[in-house]
C-alpha cells in the first residue's frame, strides 16, 4: 500500500507531536527511554479507547466508524512493529535535535 500526500503528510505531522512529546517527557522525568516509550503506547492505546468508545454510542460522531477493538489493536500492533523495523536514518536526526534542545 502506498501512502497517499495527504496520509504521508499527516504522518509527518503525528511523528513529530509524538518525539516533542518523547522528549519533553524524558526530560522533565528522567525516566529511562523505554519506561517513557511504555507510557506512549499506553497513552496511545487510551486514546484508542476514548475515541471507540465515542463511535459506539448513539450521535457520537457522524464519521461511520465502528471500531473493531480485536482487529483495530492487531492493525495497530502491526504498524508499530512495521514502523521500527523500517526506521528511516532522518528519524534519528530529529531524535538527536530534539533530545538535544
Ligand atoms: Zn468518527
Amino acid at each position: 500500500m502506498q501512502p497517499d500526500p495527504d496520509s504521508e503528510s499527516a504522518g509527518a505531522e503525528m511523528h513529530r507531536s509524538i518525539m516533542t512529546a518523547f522528549c519533553d517527557v524524558l526530560r522533565a522525568s528522567r525516566l529511562p527511554p523505554m519506561t517513557v516509550m511504555n507510557l506512549a503506547a499506553s497513552a496511545l492505546g487510551a486514546v484508542y479507547k476514548e475515541v471507540a468508545n465515542q463511535h459506539r454510542s448513539e450521535g457520537g460522531c457522524p464519521c461511520g466508524w465502528k471500531p473493531n477493538p480485536r482487529a483495530d489493536i492487531a492493525a495497530l500492533q502491526a504498524a508499530l512493529a512495521a514502523s521500527m523495523e523500517s526506521a528511516p536514518p532522518a528519524d534519528l536526526r530529529i531524535m538527536q535535535v530534539a533530545g538535544r534542545a
